[in-house]
């Protein structure tokens, strides 16, 4: 039988546990199975689209994506970061996983151009979504993990489809704006639109904010290093902007002329178009009741969802030993 491909009017399990029902698969969903699932729990990831899958608005087949610390954000967001960047770290041991580390120092002047007042090149981990999804994919599977692909209405639907179920995890990005029971009116979509350029050049992260918000972000393992940024509100168009794309190769190319020449070679360039599903006040991570059931809700992450991924799936699975330890004893 396909992995992934159940039957979604009956949505028959195959074993008896109650299993923990994760509404989503993009990188906060998948990386939360992966959690639980090491910790002996049941999954089932329901979603419509799903590992492999290149829609648009699955924002985390496209992230860049980088590890870097936020700024604006609060101790604990920073502790959640640091999960991330320590379990990150262990992962870019095996190269499946799709990590990989570009070093970290403090830069001499002359090194950066002038008009910065200070520059550091620092290890941290970058994540290839193009290899770190289907590679969790295929651990989520080995663990007994289930896929289903199926656009949910409402978690209401969840529940009545899944009523062994207690707890359920809201993971649903850009979703959680329109599923009926939700409707989180925070939520909005943030196009981005980056260009992937081959080179040999791979090593150093560049990162501006401000003015000229600007990245190079390597990815060793693709041979190339992914140049952006902008960020479009409600833009949904899958259409490559030409302007767009000459724009951040000249950004680019201002920050970091060694690695991006001002013209490159048209075979050495592709474009890769992505929602970010952000969230106005910031992402959600909370618990509630919905009658017998808890939903945890974690949604919203803006341009950073893979820098907060893991500290999000960690304190997920916190949620829920705390919520299966206060059922078990009521
Ligand atoms: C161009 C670009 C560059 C980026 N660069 C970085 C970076 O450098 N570093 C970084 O940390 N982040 C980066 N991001 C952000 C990152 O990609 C997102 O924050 C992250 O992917 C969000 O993950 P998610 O799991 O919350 O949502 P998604 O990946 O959007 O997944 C949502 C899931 O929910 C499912 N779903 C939604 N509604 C329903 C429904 N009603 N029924 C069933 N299923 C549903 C979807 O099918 C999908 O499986 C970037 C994003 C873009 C677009």
């Amino acid at each position: 039988m396909d992995d992934i491909s159940h039957d979604s009017a009956t949505m028959q399990l195959p074993f008896a546990q109650r299993p923990i029902v994760i509404l989503g698969a993009g990188i906060i969903g998948c990386a939360t199975a992966h959690q639980l699932l090491q910790h002996g729990f049941s999954v089932v990831l329901v979603a419509e689209f799903l590992p492999g899958d290149q829609d648009i608005t699955y924002a985390s087949a496209w992230a860049g994506a980088a590890w870097h610390p936020a700024g604006g954000i609060t101790p604990n967001q920073r502790y959640i970061q640091a999960i991330t960047h320590r379990v990150l770290l262990k992962m870019a041991q095996d190269p499946d996983s799709g990590v990989s580390i570009v070093d970290f120092r403090e830069m001499s002047q002359g090194e950066y151009p002038d008009n910065f007042h200070s520059a550091w090149a620092y290890q941290t981990p970058v994540t290839d979504p193009t290899l770190h999804i289907p590679y969790l994919k295929k651990k989520i599977i080995g663990m007994g993990g289930i896929f289903i692909r199926h656009r949910a209405r409402s978690l209401q639907e969840l529940f009545d489809k899944f009523p062994e179920s207690r707890i359920f995890i809201n993971a649903s990005g850009l979703g959680s704006k329109t599923l009926e029971d939700v409707q989180d009116d925070h939520c909005f979509a943030e196009r981005g639109q980056n260009v992937f350029l081959r080179t040999d050049k791979f090593h150093t992260m560049y990162f501006r904010n401000g003015q000229e918000y600007t990245y190079i972000i390597p990815r060793p393992l693709s041979q190339g290093v992914v140049l952006g940024g902008v960020k479009q509100t409600d833009n949904l168009s899958p259409d490559v902007d030409p302007y767009i794309a000459q724009d951040e190769i000249a950004r680019a190319h201002r920050l970091a002329p060694d690695i991006v020449p001002s013209q490159p070679a048209v075979e050495d360039i592709s474009h890769i178009i992505g929602i970010r599903s952000s969230r106005r006040g910031g992402y959600r991570l909370d618990s509630e009741q919905r009658g017998d059931n808890t939903v945890l809700s974690a949604y919203g992450f803006g341009g950073g969802g893979y820098a907060f991924s893991y500290g999000i799936a960690d304190a997920l699975l916190k949620m829920v030993e705390k919520t299966e330890r206060a059922k078990l004893i009521d």
